[in-house]
């Protein structure tokens, strides 16, 4: 698929509207795989048939989470109301899982990481149910999928970094009968209280992406081969057929 088409496909409202179409799937005991897509992601559409699947399936919610996407889709005169990190969409399914008392599993991270994560959720989210978790260094990744799947949770979060966990959800998302699956990277370490956010300056002014850089420099390379890539495959689009999306 061209970028142009996963633009056509991206969730353009605001955080607001986006959680209330994921609550109202939870409620209707709806299957949904959430993508909180970047370039990065994007341009893997474009190399890996099984990502491009995933991003274009129709039980896929594609939400913009880097700013490079929100500020691609302007060249490509698209809108959108307002970035949707996914470590936000996760705060907010958390919260909403405590009051509305749903259950949750969560795959992916260090066990130590997502072990704190677990007694967080324990301890101050007392109306989830933990139907279990598993970190993300097991032999059989595709087992413990499959066994996930199984146990019906409302909410299956998998932190395992990108392309694996969109690819896993990918691979066995025909099997599932129900449930919000969200691939969430990094985020666990954040949401276990043992690795900090970027302070608010750098996510008011969407320079997330260079405080993570200035903490973990080996993202560099991999930050700027997939945003610079992003920028000429755009440039080629919108050239080639000369129109907006
Ligand atoms: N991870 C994992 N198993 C693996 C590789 C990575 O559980 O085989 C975890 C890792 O511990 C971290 C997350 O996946 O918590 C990846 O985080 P990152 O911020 O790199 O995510 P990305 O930027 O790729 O979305």
């Amino acid at each position: 698929m061209s970028i142009k088409q996963y633009y056509k496909k991206f969730y353009k409202g605001s955080k607001k509207s986006c959680m209330d179409i994921i609550k109202a799937k939870l409620e209707a005991d709806e299957g949904c795989f959430v993508i909180t897509a970047n370039p990065e992601i994007l341009m893997m559409g474009k190399r890996l048939p099984e990502m491009d699947k995933a991003l274009m399936s129709k039980d896929t919610l594609l939400v913009p989470d880097g700013i490079g996407v929100i500020k691609g889709g302007a060249q490509l005169g698209v809108r959108f109301e307002e970035r949707i990190p996914g470590v936000e969409i996760c705060e907010e399914l958390l919260a909403y899982a405590d009051d509305t008392k749903k259950s949750v599993y969560l795959f992916g991270a260090r066990r130590e990481v997502v072990e704190a994560l677990v007694s967080r959720i324990r301890r101050e989210y007392r109306g989830i149910m933990v139907k279990g978790y598993s970190d993300g260094y097991v032999g059989g990744k595709d087992e413990v999928f499959k066994e996930i799947i199984g146990l019906e949770p409302d909410i299956v979060m998998v932190a395992l970094g990108t392309p694996q966990q969109e690819l896993l959800i990918q691979r066995h998302f025909a099997a599932v009968n129900k449930g919000i699956y969200i691939g969430v990277g990094g985020s666990f370490d954040v949401l276990s209280g043992l690795k900090q956010r970027a302070p608010s300056f750098f996510i008011r002014h969407n320079i997330e992406w260079l405080y993570r850089i200035t903490k973990e420099p080996k993202r560099i390379k991999r930050f700027w081969d997939s945003n610079i890539k992003f920028l000429f495959e755009l440039r080629k689009e919108k050239h080639g057929s000369g129109k907006a999306v």
